[in-house]
């Protein structure tokens, strides 16, 4: 199943929810900011998690292209 993960740079807080629920998806970059480091690197459930944790909703999940988050 191909994961699409998209993050609204504008609208994340840098409160490192995606990071906790999803350590080997997401990191905060330099300027506290998330970013994906590996799309794969979580179970798809773990990243749904983490999108649907995220104070802001900046994270946006696909599943072979159908919107989840
Ligand atoms: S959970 Fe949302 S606000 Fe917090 S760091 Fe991740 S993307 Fe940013």
């Amino acid at each position: 199943m191909a994961i699409d993960i998209a993050i609204n740079r504008e609208v994340c807080m840098g409160s490192g929810n995606c990071s906790f629920w999803a350590p080997a998806t997401f990191d905060l970059d330099d300027d506290g900011v998330a970013i994906v480091i590996d799309a794969t690197g979580d179970p798809e459930d773990k990243v749904i998690l983490a999108a649907q944790g995220c104070p802001t909703q900046a994270i946006s999940v696909s599943l072979d292209g159908e919107k989840i988050v």
